[in-house]
This record gives structure tokens, C-alpha cells and sequence, in this order.
């Protein structure tokens, strides 16, 4: 989400009069768009920032600035150079972004400068992103803002403020504009993208997730769609069908469990138990054949108990979790849990159920990725492979990595591949026609 928003930060800056550069030492303002989702992603920016300081003295002019989720939660105390050490020159929360000219000419003129109002209606739908970091073959394109489903544990729901879904016409253009530009892949981003929600008053349509998906697909069969991210409690039948009917919408889906325990999901206000998820799973499988399942999953959450940790280590076996991304639980300010939950799990517990979990599913990717040895798949070429020169890589529509001999191809071409060999991260193979 961040780094789409720091493309619509670089089109917005761009059309006024600023250029972009990769070289900190070159750069007249210097924009950290920040993640507060655990302690960790903040301390890392807290670091990065002082790192900075140095630049300012060589370049005394240079203007500093916090954007995103750590902007909106700490506001202007982030500009008290006393208590935080060091010294930042302006402060803009996730909607304030049509607002950084202004803000830059108040900082030029003198000023530290703030916006952190959070918008019910701001989608940047007019923006076109400035794809300034991109492999020039796959794009993220915001559908939504915000998220209002107050998981106990999160912090988005006060960062990134009301739940608001973005003009369909406006999606549609924005994916035919970048396939016209070569890109062969689109994300639809958003927290919850089932909850995409539009209504055309004039045309007495109403929209929903599904109906979009299918309005993208059909922008061009060579576009592949991916979305991020489900919530488990909002993927309906309907989707998955129309997963199912286009060939050109990946057979990929992100479902984060957060947890295999239901009195862990009750306390996480995730608002399904561990049958409702694994029901969503058997939908999956039954609508959608080949379909690789990605997820989410926190340790050590407030009350987790050795059984309710085992119960997530067997939803994982249960469901073969193709890939996961593997967090341990960390309190975040003013949320839920941190109110009304005590953060009781001690620290050295939660690294050690982490561990279990990460060497659980590094061994199910594995048996993932060996039963692909010998399959045939068509792979979307991104580019050559970071290990050797002779190679390319891209993924397969279950977005699996898949590295295979370069024949003098570009990145955006079609390649079928047959997989001859693995590891928990990679298929290998070689082209098959
Ligand atoms: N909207 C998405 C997830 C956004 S945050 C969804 O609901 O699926 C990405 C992931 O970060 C979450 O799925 C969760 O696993 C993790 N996460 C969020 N808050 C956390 C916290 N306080 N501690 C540890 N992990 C957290
Ligand atoms: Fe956070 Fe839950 Fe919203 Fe995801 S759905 S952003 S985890 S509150």
C-alpha cells in the first residue's frame, strides 16, 4: 500500500516543478512514507531518520519529511526536535498528499508544517501514479482506503481511517492506460478488497468486488489480475466464480488466518472461527482447482495458550499453506487489545512459536513447490535473474517465483515452462515449446 502511495506522493510532486532521484545526497526534500502495523516497522523508521540527520549537514536547505501511518499517529510530536533527538521539517498523514506543495512552500518559507486529517472520501482516483520504482510489467492500483473492520490487534483502522472504495470508471482506465504502456499485471490493492463497494447513481448500478474483477479482466486477456488482500469473513462464492471463469485472473489467493485457534480469532475481533475459515478453504478447492493459498499469521497473541498455538501449527498442515508471511504479535497504541487485552505472552514464547511456524511452513512451500516438478506452466517474464545473467525470472499465475535459461526474452512475454527441479522459494525449470 505504501509504495503505491509513494507513486501517487511522486506524481503529485512531479506536476509540481520537483523532480525524483535514487541518491539521498542529490535529493532537495527527502519524503520517508512510514508503516506503524508493528513496533519494529517503526523503529526501523525512527532509525532511518537519524541515519538522515547527516545529510542535513552537508545540505542545509534540505527539507525533511514523515508520510503515512507513522505521520497520522504520532503527529506533530514527531516535529519535537528535543524529545525525538532530531529534527523533521513537515508531518502529512495518508490523505493529506494533495496538500505537499503547500505544505513544502510553508517549510520553505520557514515553517515546520502538518496535515494529518484523515478524509471519508479521498481516493486519489484522479491520480495517475508515477511508476518511478517499477519493473515496468507489474503495478499496484489503490480500489480502497481506509478499513473499519477493527481487527483487535491493528492499527490501520486508525491510521488510514474510513473504509472508501474508488470510482470503477477510474480503475478501468488506469489498468487499460498501463497495459497500453507494456505492463501485463495488475494488483488491485486495498484492506479489504471484498468490501469494494461503488454506486453509480446515474446509471442505478451498483457495484461490488466480483462485478470489478470481471470489468478488469476483461480490459485485456493478456492483463493478469492479482488482488490483495481478503478478508476471510467477506470472500464469497461469487468471487471465487468469477476467479474460476477468467483465465486471466490469478490462481492465487491471500486469506490471512491470523491464527488456527477460534477463541484467538474471537479475541482478535477477526469475526469467523477456525470452521468458517477452513469452509472458505473447501470453496477454494472446489471452485477454483490449481489455486495456491497464500496467508497471514501472528504468534503469541494476547492469551495464546500451547494449544491454541498448536491449533494454528495444524490449520497450516490442515490447509498446505503454498506461502505465508509470519509476524509476532506486537501491542500497538490505542487498538483494542492494547485497551482491553493484557499483551501476556512473554517474548522469548512468542519467538519461539514464531520459529516453529516459520520452519512449518518453509517445509509446506517446499512440498508445495516438489509437487510442481513437472508441471508445465506459463510464466510472466519480469526480468533476468538476480543470480545469473543467463537467466530470467518471473511467476506463474499461483505467483510462484520461476527461474528458467534467458532466450533472448523481454520482460511482459508469455513463456511456458516446465519445472524441473526446486527449492522452498523457487521453481527451476526450462522452456517447453
Ligand atoms: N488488511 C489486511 C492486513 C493488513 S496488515 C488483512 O486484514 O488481511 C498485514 C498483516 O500484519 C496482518 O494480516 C497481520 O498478520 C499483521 N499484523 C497487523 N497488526 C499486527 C500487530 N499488532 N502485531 C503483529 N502483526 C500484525
Ligand atoms: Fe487491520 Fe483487520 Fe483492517 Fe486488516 S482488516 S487492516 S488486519 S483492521
Amino acid at each position: 500500500m505504501n509504495f503505491s502511495d509513494s507513486e501517487i506522493v511522486a506524481s503529485i510532486i512531479t506536476e509540481n516543478d520537483y523532480a525524483t532521484t535514487d541518491k539521498a545526497e542529490d535529493a532537495d526534500v527527502i519524503f520517508l512514507n512510514t508503516c506503524s502495523i508493528r513496533e519494529n516497522a517503526e523503529q526501523k523508521v525512527l532509525n532511518r531518520l537519524k541515519q538522515l540527520q547527516y545529510l542535513r549537514k552537508h545540505r542545509p536547505g534540505m527539507i525533511l519529511g514523515v508520510l503515512g501511518c507513522m505521520a497520522e499517529r504520532m503527529k506533530t510530536s514527531l516535529l519535537e526536535e528535543e524529545r525525538m533527538g532530531m529534527r523533521v521539517d513537515m508531518v502529512a498523514g495518508p490523505d493529506s498528499y494533495r496538500d505537499l506543495p503547500r505544505l513544502l512552500n510553508d517549510v520553505e518559507s520557514g515553517h515546520q508544517a502538518v496535515n494529518v486529517i484523515l478524509s471519508s472520501e479521498e481516493t486519489y482516483a484522479d491520480i495517475t501514479p508515477v511508476r518511478y520504482a517499477s519493473n515496468g510489467v507489474s503495478a499496484f492500483i489503490s480500489i480502497m482506503r481506509g478499513c473499519e473492520n477493527f481487527c483487535s490487534y491493528c492499527v490501520v483502522p486508525f491510521t488510514r481511517g474510513k473504509e472508501r472504495s474508488r470510482d470503477p470508471e477510474s480503475i478501468l482506465e488506469e489498468a487499460l492506460e498501463l497495459f497500453n504502456m507494456g505492463f501485463r499485471e495488475v494488483t488491485l490493492l486495498g484492506q479489504n478488497v471484498n468490501s469494494y463497494s461503488w454506486t453509480n447513481a446515474s446509471a442505478g448500478k451498483e457495484w461490488n468486488f466480483p462485478m470489478l474483477m470481471e470489468a478488469v479482466a476483461r480490459v485485456n486477456p493478456l492483463l493478469r489480475i492479482r488482488f490483495a488482500t481478503s478478508h476471510p469473513k467477506d470472500m464469497s462464492d461469487e468471487l471465487l466464480e468469477v476467479i474460476a471463469a477468467n483465465e486471466n485472473i490469478c490462481r492465487a489467493i491471500h486469506l490471512p488466518a491470523q491464527s488456527g485457534s477460534s477463541a484467538v480469532l474471537k479475541r482478535m475481533n477477526r469475526k469467523y472461527n477456525r470452521e468458517d475459515y477452513l469452509g472458505r478453504i473447501e470453496a477454494i478447492r472446489r471452485i477454483i482447482p490449481q489455486c495456491a493459498v497464500s496467508t497471514d499469521l501472528i504468534a503469541g497473541f494476547c492469551g495464546e495458550t500451547d494449544q491454541d498455538h498448536a491449533d494454528t501449527l495444524s490449520l497450516m498442515k490442515e490447509v498446505g499453506f503454498d506461502f505465508a508471511f509470519m509476524f509476532k504479535y506486537s501491542e500497538r497504541p490505542d487498538t483494542l487489545a492494547a485497551k482491553k487485552l493484557k499483551d501476556d505472552v512473554p517474548d522469548e514464547v512468542k519467538s519461539t512459536r514464531l520459529q516453529q511456524i516459520i520452519e512449518l511452513q518453509n517445509k509446506l512451500s517446499l512440498e508445495s513447490n516438489r509437487a510442481d516438478v513437472g508441471k508445465i506452466f506459463e510464466v510472466l517474464v519480469e526480468g533476468r535473474s538476480r543470480k545469473s545473467a543467463k537467466m530470467v525470472s518471473g511467476r506463474n499465475s499461483q505467483n510462484k517465483v520461476v527461474v528458467f535459461p534467458d532466450k533472448d526474452y523481454k520482460p511482459g512475454d508469455y513463456i511456458k515452462v516446465k519445472i524441473l527441479e526446486c527449492t522452498s522459494a523457487t521453481l527451476k525449470g526450462e522452456t517447453a515449446e
